[in-house]
């Protein structure tokens, strides 16, 4: 979802306030042992680091990322030293080569780690060249790591630094990663550029930079639409949501309509209403909709993070089935986007009588298969069987689209998706006798839906669409994101 930023950002820059999405990323590069993961685990503390792969001649190597905190700073910050771990052999320009694409264009600062007792090496001269061949742009902070060893004599430290001047970079500063010493010094040698840095990406905002318009929006509240034919009783289960009589919150008819019609609040968490009005969410006292409403309706309704579809129980008696054509097109439409869906079920209070047998059994035994019959490509789509004229609504709609919202946003590391691949793996037959597909590994590139990537050795796909139904099917099911649109995506590595 596009935010406009209007205000126009001046300094000092709250850190503690801003998106993590307008942080830049500094790297911690430097020869093998000079302290990189304990600088890494010193500026991210207890905080959760994200390990992401990066595959690279048949070796899975790791880059953990994590949000720095440093004094009032934040930013994010990502460990190279996965990347040597792997290779012993080779020079330390091949193996760091081969990160520059996925890592350092992501990157727009870099501390340059160097042992301070151990003085220049051969493999810092290396690692210099290396970064000024690939990030001509970035000039590292250099830091002398492990300077609390050199606190036997101030002398040693002045004839290190002079040695670290070689590398062109400027002056060095002194730390120690284990103690902590020197972080005041590496805030003020940090905060200045990364402090432009984020002015420069926050005032260009409002410029109406293409590249900068969109942001992730991931920090937003959950976007739900409510959608349904007329008179299935969507205001009737908004005004319960609400808990109030006034639906409408946007502007009077005909004048341009936000994307967000009302917002409310669902056992403390914030819920914004898509507005979906024009495109079947039509209310009584609009007459009909221009196309151009139509258009920015359904332009809204996929903006939305959860979509639910609400049916008349009554019409499905009478029609002999669960979804017309127009409904059948939306949830459809609604899958396929990626959005998360949940069905709705209402007017069940006409259908009375709980009994075996009885009609009220029916619809909820029907409806759940017919719709799995109609959008096969996601199984399990949650079903909420409900009254909204006896108020019977809120809580479990609300409960189902707070489930379906938070699969949607889950993420699960490549080592569980690993363990589970070979468990997989090994309980299928793939096809037949012996000649299953080599899938390496699999890694989640991203949520909301949640979208994999499985990695095959060879030149060719060789995924069958069956093979990759059956992946989606047994991801679903092991890791409970049943009724959410998840993907997965074969990437062959030759
Ligand atoms: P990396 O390979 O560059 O990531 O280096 P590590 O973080 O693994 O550190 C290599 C070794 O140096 C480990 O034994 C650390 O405990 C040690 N080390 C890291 N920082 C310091 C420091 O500031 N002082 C001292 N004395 N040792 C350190
Ligand atoms: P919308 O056009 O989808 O917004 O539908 P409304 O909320 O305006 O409802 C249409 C009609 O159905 C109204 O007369 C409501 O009172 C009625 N209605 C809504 N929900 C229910 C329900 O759960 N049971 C019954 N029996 N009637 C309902």
């Amino acid at each position: 979802v596009p935010i406009k930023v209007k205000v126009v950002h001046k300094r000092p820059i709250d850190f503690t306030k801003l998106d993590i999405n307008f942080l830049p990323a500094v790297i911690l590069v430097g020869r093998p042992n000079v302290g990189k993961s304990a600088l890494f685990n010193r500026l991210i503390r207890r905080r959760e680091a994200l390990v992401y792969n990066t595959p690279d001649d048949h070796v899975t190597r790791d880059i953990r990322e994590g949000i720095a905190k440093l004094g009032d700073l934040r930013f994010k910050v990502l460990d190279s030293a996965g990347l040597e771990t792997e290779a012993t052999s080779g020079s330390i320009l091949q193996r760091t080569a081969t990160m520059t694409a996925n890592v350092l264009a992501r990157t727009q600062f870099a501390v340059f780690l160097i042992d301070a007792r151990a003085g220049l090496h051969p493999l810092d001269l290396e690692v210099g060249k290396w970064l000024r061949k690939n990030a001509p742009e970035i000039k590292p902070v250099v830091v002398l790591n492990k300077a609390e060893l050199l606190f036997d004599g101030t002398e040693s430290f002045s004839e290190a630094a002079d040695e670290a001047r070689i590398l062109g970079f400027g002056d060095p500063i002194a730390i120690s990663a284990e103690t902590g010493f020197g972080m005041t010094a590496l805030h003020e040698a940090l905060r200045p550029s990364i402090e432009d840095y984020v002015l420069q990406v926050l005032n260009s905002k409002q410029c109406g930079e293409s590249s900068l318009e969109e942001v992730d929006d991931s920090k937003l509240p959950l976007q739900l639409a409510i959608v349904g034919r007329p008179n299935v009783g969507k205001s009737t289960l908004l005004n319960a949501l609400l808990q109030e009589e006034r639906v409408l919150v946007g502007p009077e008819a005909g004048l341009t309509r936000d994307s967000v019609r009302a917002q409310f609040e669902f056992q403390g968490r914030t819920i914004y209403l898509v507005d979906t009005a024009g495109w079947l969410h039509r209310t009584k006292d609009e007459k009909r909709p221009s196309s151009l409403s139509i258009m920015q309706s359904k332009k809204n309704l996929m903006r939305a993070h959860v979509i639910a579809l609400v049916l008349d129980a009554e019409q499905i008696v009478q029609a002999g089935r669960s979804m017309t054509h127009a409904e059948v097109v939306i949830a459809r439409r609604a899958v396929e986007e990626g959005r998360g869906l949940v069905v709705v079920v209402n007017k069940m209070d006409l259908l009375k009588g709980k009994r075996a047998g009885s009609l009220y059994e029916k619809v909820m035994e029907s409806v759940p298969m017919e719709i799995q019959t109609v959008i096969p490509q996601v199984t399990g789509i949650p079903v909420i069987f409900t009254s909204a004229i006896e108020g019977k609504g809120r809580i479990p709609v609300m409960r189902q689209v707070i489930e379906t919202y938070e699969k949607w946003c889950s993420r699960l590391s490549t080592a569980r998706l690993n363990r589970w691949l070979r468990k997989v793996m090994s309980r299928h037959s793939w096809r037949g006798e012996g000649s299953q597909p080599k899938i390496k590994y699999v890694t989640q590139v991203k949520a909301r839906p949640p979208t994999f990537v499985a990695f095959t050795s060879g030149k060719k796909h060789q995924l069958s669409e069956a093979e990759i139904r059956f992946l989606t099917r047994s991801l679903k099911e092991d890791f409970g994101l049943d009724g959410i649109p998840i993907r997965i995506m074969e990437r062959c590595v030759p």
